[in-house]
């Protein structure tokens, strides 16, 4: 059974229900949210009736909780610490993030490593490892994955040397993995159209077993352009045949894969129409259209 969903909101009066429920009128069994705003870090508290009920509709509709994956804000670094009060915010603020997903019963939180900034990347690489390892408790029951990055400014986690110097380090092993992004693959230099070649390489230096997300868009921008600008599925240079290649790749069966494409005009996301055009693997070229027309 595919596993597939999109990045969806949520508010905090209808918190993980209203995430449930937008997943559920895309047509996906599975689906991804951040706690709050992604850029920046306020947020509220968790109502657990409100759990309760999401929990009991994801039933009603056999959506599994393990496939519901948590997205850290974007604008939290863990590799610069030249300013120590941010990076001990940084610590604190992911820290609570791992304490709200287990209050929900999430197990995957998918986190950006990080930038360097103005520091050499060997030193903000273990900015990373330290902070991950301070954070870290023995008994959560947390996989925090660890997104691969396009390589736009100083981004860290762009190839696979430097994911598995991550987890190399960490302490708590069973506690991290990895998050692809075929859109950041595509910019940071890995051709998707050889995608069989890069998970072998990947399961060779890291292991597959470590891949617990793929995050599947398309990409605005050619092969090892740095850039990272999402595209919608088949718009972009990657094209719609490698992605299918992607989502249906028999060694990610079982991953969830989660569409962070653009919004249609900013206001009308794409998802319901991307994930029937997905299942039924054929490309709808007038699939913008559709959207704007509600087919
Ligand atoms: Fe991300
Ligand atoms: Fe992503
Ligand atoms: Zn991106």
């Amino acid at each position: 059974m595919l596993i597939i969903g999109s990045h969806v909101s949520y508010k905090n009066d209808t918190q993980l229900l209203g995430s449930v429920k937008e997943a559920l009128s895309y047509g996906s069994n599975a689906f991804m949210f951040y706690t709050g705003a992604p850029q920046n870090t306020k947020r509220g508290e968790i109502n657990d009736l409100i759990t309760v009920d999401a929990l009991s509709l994801m039933k009603d509709n056999n959506m599994d909780l393990l496939h519901v994956i948590c997205h850290a804000p974007y604008i939290v670094n863990l590799a610069n610490n030249l300013d120590l009060e941010k990076y001990q915010f940084a610590m604190n603020f992911l820290r609570q993030e791992i304490e709200r997903c287990i209050t929900l019963g999430v197990r995957y939180m998918v986190l950006h490593p990080g930038s360097a900034t103005s520091i050499n990347r060997d030193e903000a690489i273990d900015n990373i490892v330290y902070a991950l390892n301070k954070i870290l408790m023995p008994d959560d029951d947390i996989v925090i994955l660890l997104e691969t990055m396009a390589g736009k400014g100083t981004e860290l986690g762009i190839n696979i040397g430097e994911i598995k110097y991550i987890i190399d380090h960490i302490e708590l092993k069973d506690k991290v993995g990895v998050c692809l992004d075929t859109c950041h693959l595509n910019d940071s230099g890995v051709d998707i159209s050889k995608f069989n070649e890069y998970l072998d390489e990947f399961d060779r230096e890291i292991g597959i077993n470590k891949i617990g997300c793929v995050h599947v868009n398309d990409s605005k921008n050619p092969l090892g352009s740095k850039k990272d600008r999402h595209e919608n599925i088949g718009f972009g240079t990657i094209g719609f045949d490698n992605l299918i290649n992607v989502i249906y790749n028999e060694r990610l069966a079982s991953v969830p894969k989660i569409l962070e494409t653009p919004y249609i005009d900013k206001e009308l996301p794409p998802y319901k129409h991307e994930i029937a055009m997905i299942r039924e693997r054929k490309f709808n070229e007038n699939l913008i259209n559709d959207i704007i027309e509600n087919k």
